[in-house]
């Protein structure tokens, strides 16, 4: 599929048109990557930041929220509890924070790689190679990393780099993938200043790089950042062509990336699901995901770990998350994963 033909099924309205969309793809993931559902347990680490991502309300200018940094023994609890519901990995997720210190993390991945069968994945920001490279050989599996947009000026506009360093994130990931991580990225639909052909271009870069796992979710705006605040107007593309932070744009692009990427694997969001807490899941899952990634955060720090507001399932248990995902798996008609679920070998 060629850009100008991702960017036309991008803006199709036409619902009988778009029902071919959904069922190729569905039709795509279920011969490519087959009826497992993947359940990786999230863990947020920390929400202590020093970027300033104008679209995240956990950035570092963000006012009014309670910063925290779990204990690695708290950590470590998370991982098991994740292995007892099942799970085949753990995500670690965080701020950029280096108050969380290369060696920490490292005795925490140590400790979960040598004590479960749980795959490893960290999602802690830009990060030195040496320490990535101490990670990995901690054990670490999978690095997700979001480019968050294939637009340069786009990039520097929502996401500064750091006096004196220049963010280059796609860098990074190919660098990740050298050291022998599979490699996670993704971007946010509708973000402002986002135009349907930088949307079609992420999609296709998506497929340029081979991504391994490819998250997309809906732009959610928070009021304590500058594209969420009183603002947000003035940083909006022109009528007609900034990209509309709704559900089924959201699904378009998940669509259209497991058509380019058949064998990715594709969460689909809590970001979609907080969008639409009825169904935002599983249609996610319908049309093109195979991968979900329950909570498994203690309730106390799931609120403060707000990096857009009403967040999907902040105030469960991770037990209670389980059992809504289980049951939303197979009300589709889907079979909850076994195993790692690393990327299928093309
Ligand atoms: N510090 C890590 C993790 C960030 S949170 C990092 O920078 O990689 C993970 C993802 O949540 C981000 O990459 C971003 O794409 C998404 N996100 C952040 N703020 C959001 C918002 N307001 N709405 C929707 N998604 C958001």
């Amino acid at each position: 599929m060629q850009r100008d033909e991702i960017l036309h099924w991008l803006k199709e309205t036409d619902e009988a048109r778009l029902e071919e969309l959904w069922a190729r793809a569905d039709a795509v993931r279920k011969e490519r990557v087959g009826d497992e559902v993947h359940l990786r347990g999230l863990i947020e680490i920390g929400n202590y930041c020093v970027r300033q991502c104008a679209y995240c309300g956990i950035n570092a200018c963000s006012q009014g929220i309670t910063r925290y940094r779990m204990a690695t023994e708290e950590i470590l609890a998370c991982a098991r509890e994740a292995h007892r519901l099942g799970y085949g990995s753990v995500v670690m997720q965080a701020g950029e924070d280096p108050g969380f210190k290369a060696e920490t993390i490292a005795a925490i991945v140590r400790e979960i790689k040598t004590t479960t069968p749980l795959a490893v994945t960290l999602s802690l920001g830009e990060r030195e190679d040496d320490e990535l490279r101490l990670w990995k050989e901690a054990g670490a599996d999978r690095y997700l990393l979001r480019f968050e947009t294939s637009d340069p000026a786009l990039y520097d506009h929502i996401h500064p780099s750091l006096p004196g360093t220049l963010s280059d994130r796609m860098a990074q990931l190919e660098r990740m993938r050298d050291m022998g991580y599979e490699i996670g990225t993704g971007v946010m639909v509708g973000i402002p200043g986002q135009t349907w052909d930088i949307l079609a271009q992420d999609i296709d870069t998506f497929r340029d790089y081979d991504m391994d796992m490819i998250g997309i979710g809906p732009f959610l705006p928070s009021p304590r950042t500058p594209l969420g605040g009183p603002d947000a107007a003035s940083h909006m593309a022109p009528e007609g062509l900034q990209v509309p932070n709704d559900e089924l744009t959201t699904l378009k692009a998940v669509a259209l990336t497991r058509l380019v990427c058949p064998q990715s694997n594709i969460p689909s969001t809590t970001a979609l699901a907080t969008l639409d807490p009825k169904a935002g899941r599983e249609l996610g899952l319908s049309r093109g995901a195979n991968v979900v990634m329950p909570n498994v955060t203690p309730p106390e720090y799931r609120v403060l770990y707000e990096i857009y507001p009403g967040k999907a399932c902040v105030h469960e248990t991770a037990q209670v998350c389980h059992g809504c995902m289980e049951a939303r798996i197979r009300s589709i008609g889907r079979v909850m994963g076994k195993g790692p679920g690393g990327r299928k070998a093309s």
